[in-house]
């Protein structure tokens, strides 16, 4: 089984000599259990989610998109509070590193990889271990950098998205 498309996205970007992958990720009943309040107030990851967005975040090659129909406020808090927590989001409801081609337009249905929501099977409880998991079985979680400081990482790689999402979001 590919689980979540994961071998596979990281297949083709093999072959096809891809620069990034793009993930997708619900917020909601995926990241963190839905509390049914506006600002997410009780907020509490799944097992393992943190680790494991923390790894797609410091892949170079990897771009984390939010997936999330929150309000504007909500998403500029939680944005934050994961960023807080070492997890970082390029973009929210959009992907704007894939522009429209001859083939494809992007408008309605943006370009991702691996999308990961509860609406399309993925269990918060569960699944983020089985995606670490696979991620070990298929040769990549080990390649992370892990050596790069906190202060690099949110200083210098991410200033633009960080400020597009405030910028965005406020
Ligand atoms: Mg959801």
């Amino acid at each position: 089984m590919n689980v979540f498309n994961i071998e596979r996205a990281f297949a083709q970007k093999k072959s096809r000599n891809w620069d990034k992958l793009f993930v997708c990720v619900d917020l909601h009943d995926c990241i963190i259990k839905g509390t049914y309040t506006l600002n997410n107030e009780g907020r509490e990851l799944y097992p393992h989610a943190q680790e494991v967005l923390q790894w797609f975040s410091r892949r170079p090659d990897v771009v984390l998109i939010l997936w999330t129909s929150s309000y504007k406020r909500p998403i500029r808090e939680i944005v934050e509070w994961l960023r807080a927590h070492g997890i970082v989001f390029q973009f929210v409801n959009e992907n704007p590193l894939c522009p429209d081609t001859q083939l494809c337009s992007f408008r309605q249905k943006f370009y991702f990889n691996i999308l990961l929501d509860d609406k399309a099977g993925f269990d918060g409880e569960t699944d983020w271990l089985l995606i670490k998991e696979e991620l070990i079985r298929i040769g990549e979680w080990e390649q992370s950098d892990e050596g790069e400081s906190a202060d690099t990482f949110f200083g210098g790689r991410f200033k633009r998205a960080i400020k597009r999402i405030r910028a965005t979001f406020s």
